[in-house]
């Protein structure tokens, strides 16, 4: 409406916001970051986890009576180990990602981003190469970057095309980083080996969506930070987000528009 002062925003994400509209009116916005970065993390590892170890599939075999004597491949998938990992966007959630991954065994982590940011990088060794490399050489794609103009539709078919036969994509950023059709043949084909999403589009995705009958594809409705402590701590800080915001105080997380 005409009046509207303060927005306060439940999460560290603001690509729903029109910012430009919001700038020229002066309106203040108020957001979550740091508190989910930790249960986004989390998510973001069990996803990558339940995907190469294909546990979705591996867990729906033993309902469906499909589990039946010893194979040496059935149910197999790929491990972290001596592997390298590609985290598009190694911001709060893509360290924390690359945290948590690096005691698998991780030989090797590449990131990509608006520049390199070695101080950031250094406790993981990572090295900052063009997207292009990135999908070439990762066993392991994890999506953490912000949506923005730049990121906007960036796994496309040529970055699908360039990743190996047996590689894993994982996003848990915005759905509309990837191209979903481009996504949908990279996973149908073969080209990619599987991919994980917590984000998608549109959400909620429909359930005759495409994506939906793969069996190499598992989605999951946008929970990366719902945990009780998580979503709890998040409504305290934007709800005093929004009173700093009314009373014309400085807020805990304000976004600097
Ligand atoms: P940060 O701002 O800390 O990190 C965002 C990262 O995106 C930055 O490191 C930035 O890199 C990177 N980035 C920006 N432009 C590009 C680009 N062109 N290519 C590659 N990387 C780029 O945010 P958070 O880590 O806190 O959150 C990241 C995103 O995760 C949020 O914007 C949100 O969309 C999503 N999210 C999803 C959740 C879920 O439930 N699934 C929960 C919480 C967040 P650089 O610094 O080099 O520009």
């Amino acid at each position: 409406g005409p009046g509207l002062k303060v927005i306060s925003t439940l999460s560290v994400g603001f690509d729903h916001l029109a910012l430009d509209e919001i700038k020229k009116r002066g309106i203040r916005v108020g957001y979550t970051p740091d508190v989910l970065t930790d249960a986004t993390a989390e998510l973001s590892v069990a996803l990558l986890l339940s995907v190469c170890r294909r546990l979705p599939e591996a867990a729906e075999q033993v309902k469906s009576g499909g589990w039946t004597t010893w194979k040496p491949l059935w149910m197999c998938g790929y491990g972290l180990s001596d592997s390298t990992v590609g985290i598009i966007g190694l911001g709060r959630i893509g360290q924390a990602v690359a945290r948590r991954l690096k005691p698998f065994g991780v030989r090797k982590f590449l990131y990509t981003g608006s520049g390199p940011k070695p101080e950031s990088a250094a406790e993981f060794g990572a090295e900052f190469v063009p997207l292009t490399r990135l999908a070439e050489e990762s066993d392991f794609v994890v999506v953490t970057c912000a949506l923005t103009p730049a990121t906007q539709g960036m796994c496309n078919k040529d970055f699908f095309s360039r990743m190996k036969k047996t590689s894993v994509f994982v996003n848990t950023s915005r759905g509309a980083v990837v191209n979903q059709e481009d996504l949908y043949d990279a996973l149908a084909s073969g080209q990619i080996a599987a991919a994980g999403l917590d984000v998608t589009t549109p959400e909620p995705l429909p359930t005759d969506h495409p994506l939906l009958s793969l069996k190499n594809c598992v989605i999951l409705p946008h929970i990366g930070s719902a945990t009780y402590a998580t979503r709890s701590t998040m409504a305290v800080l934007a709800a005093n987000n929004l009173l700093a915001g009314l009373r014309g105080e400085p807020m805990p997380h304000e976004l600097k528009l």
